[in-house]
């Protein structure tokens, strides 16, 4: 890697050489799971009224070039990120001041906070926490001209609803499974090859922490029913097959038994017994009762899907229950952007009080990229008017408290946007430079089209976290780690000039990593 961070890439392929390609890649993602149900813009629903059909998921055609020290940097500081995340979650005091500045000007984060509230007047019912996390990186070129220049920034960590585990575990076997049986040409040997294309243990290590917090329910409440672990889910997935791979493994590796329960079936289907457990009723097994170990949110992340308050009754309902939530509310508010931008601070004190050993506090700190409050500090009034002024703004991306893509407001639209929100809201955002990643040719197929160009990159690395809250005069302090473990890594990639990167949202493709 001399100037330029990537050599010439992905090869030429003949016309004969694509079609070959393709038709293995088609036929391998169906055969394998690697596939979403389409959109209704793709097959309209007059077409598809059972919603029984499913077509390849957006995939790339070559597995994107990453560099391995970077591919290393992010996995090693993994455990520490969810050391971190579950030492945040476990301090209420802390978490409660960083809600708080959000209370009046965000109702969805405020909703949360009173979902807690409520909780913890009543006292918990479940000291268990899982967290399946995934850390999100783009490479960062710092110095053009020195060789140890490139490193991962990081771009967010979510805690709740980290999604595509189970397609990545597939996409990667898929770029293996194509150059084993001859799909990338001769010459590109010398990059792709048995040594540099990476497996992806998502889908066995994420059903491994559901299976470890499933196990720890049994052993600690000693169930004399069925158990079930619940995959709380939307009402319309295009995605149910990522997630499908988990139960699948869970039931077939671990024998757990699995449910998919719609979001909006919760107060429907659902009870609490005198001790709170929760126990599940499904519609299809006349009568007959599961107990409940684990909750996994795929659902109930975004405000639009609390639009009434039989929502906001069901995620208490959940949250009150002695089932173990993945992730419970105090978890869920710890991934919030604001707390990413508070423990971002240049010499803030937060890093060390949530992880004492220095080492891996300065690796984290290696990963963090600016990030700025837009309140009344002086920090925030600084960033306020690199937000406002269009030269300066292209540098940065907003952020509101939210998840699951297509909510951020990118360089040159940050000015009129501010314009166009009382000043009284501007706390609500964080304030984010912009990681420049280096571009690379690849070729993404979508909806039955190849589209090839100029290509950027993301990598997630999963974390599986369970452990267990200290309560002190009813308040969460501390908490004792029984598992954590590094789940396996995601590739997304997406067009150089598209700023979201949403393989869901319609922007982005699932992929995997070949390193060098
Ligand atoms: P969400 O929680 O909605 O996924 P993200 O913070 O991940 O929010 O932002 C969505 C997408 O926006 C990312 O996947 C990435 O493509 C892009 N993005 C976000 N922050 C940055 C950044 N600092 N630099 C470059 N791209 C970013
Ligand atoms: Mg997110
Ligand atoms: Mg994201």
């Amino acid at each position: 890697m001399a100037n330029a961070v990537y050599p010439p890439y992905p090869p030429t392929l003949t016309q004969a050489e694509q079609e070959y390609l393709l038709t293995n890649l088609k036929d391998w993602s169906i055969t394998h799971g690697l596939a979403v149900r389409p959109t209704s813009s793709y097959v309209t629903e007059d077409l598809d009224p059972a919603r029984a059909l499913a077509t390849t998921a957006p995939v790339t055609l070559f597995p994107s070039l990453f560099p391995r020290s970077c591919f290393d940097q992010a996995r090693a500081v993994s455990q520490a990120y969810s050391e971190l995340y579950s030492a945040i979650a476990a301090d209420e005091e802390w978490l409660g001041e960083i809600v708080k500045e959000l209370l009046e000007i965000d109702d969805f984060i405020e909703n949360l906070w009173k979902v807690h509230l409520a909780v913890k007047k009543e006292g918990y019912a479940q000291s268990l926490q899982l967290g399946l996390f995934r850390s999100d990186y783009m490479v960062h070129v710092s110095d053009r001209n020195s060789d140890s220049r490139l490193s991962v920034k990081q771009v967010e960590f979510n805690t709740i609803a980290s999604s595509f585990g189970g397609l990545s575990s597939q996409v990667a076997s898929l770029h293996r499974y194509l150059h084993s049986v001859g799909a990338y040409p001769e010459v590109t040997s010398s990059l792709i090859n048995d040594a540099s294309l990476q497996c992806s243990g998502s889908v066995p290590q994420l059903a491994s922490g559901l299976a470890k917090a499933h196990q720890a329910y049994v052993e600690s409440d000693k169930p004399n029913r069925p158990v079930c672990v619940l995959f709380l889910v939307q009402d319309v997935e295009r995605n149910v097959f990522d997630q499908r791979h988990l139960e699948y493994a869970l039931n077939t590796d671990h024998g757990v038994r699995t449910f998919r329960l719609p979001f909006s079936r919760v107060l429907e289907d659902t009870s609490l017994d005198q001790d709170r457990k929760l126990l599940y009723t499904p519609p299809s097994f006349s009568g007959k009762q599961w107990e409940v170990s684990v909750v996994y949110f795929r659902a109930g992340y975004a405000p639009t899907e609390y639009t009434s308050q039989r929502a906001w009754d069901a995620r208490l309902h959940i949250e009150r229950s002695a089932v173990i939530k993945c992730p419970g509310i105090l978890t869920h508010l710890a991934g919030s952007k604001k707390v990413q931008q508070v423990l971002a601070t240049p010499q803030s004190p937060h890093l060390a009080r949530f992880l004492p050993d220095k080492l891996a506090a300065d690796k984290l700190l290696a990963t963090f990229a600016p990030i700025y409050p837009l309140d009344e500090s002086e920090a925030g009034l600084e960033a306020r008017k690199l937000a406002t002024d269009p030269q300066t703004a292209q540098k940065y991306v907003l952020k509101p408290q939210r998840e699951g893509g297509g909510n951020n407001i990118y360089r040159s639209e940050i000015p009129g946007f501010l314009q166009s929100l009382p000043k009284t809201k501007w706390p609500a955002y964080i304030l984010m430079e912009m990681i420049e990643p280096p571009t690379q040719g690849n070729a993404i197929f979508r909806n039955g089209e190849v589209q090839s160009g100029e290509v950027i990159c993301e990598l997630g690395v999963y974390g599986a976290c369970l452990w267990r809250d200290k309560v002190e005069n009813e308040v969460v302090k501390g908490r004792e780690v029984l598992e954590n473990f590094e789940a396996g890594y995601l590739l997304r990639t997406k067009g150089a000039g598209s700023s979201e990167g949403g393989v869901a949202a319609g922007f982005g493709s699932v992929d995997s990593c070949c390193l060098l």
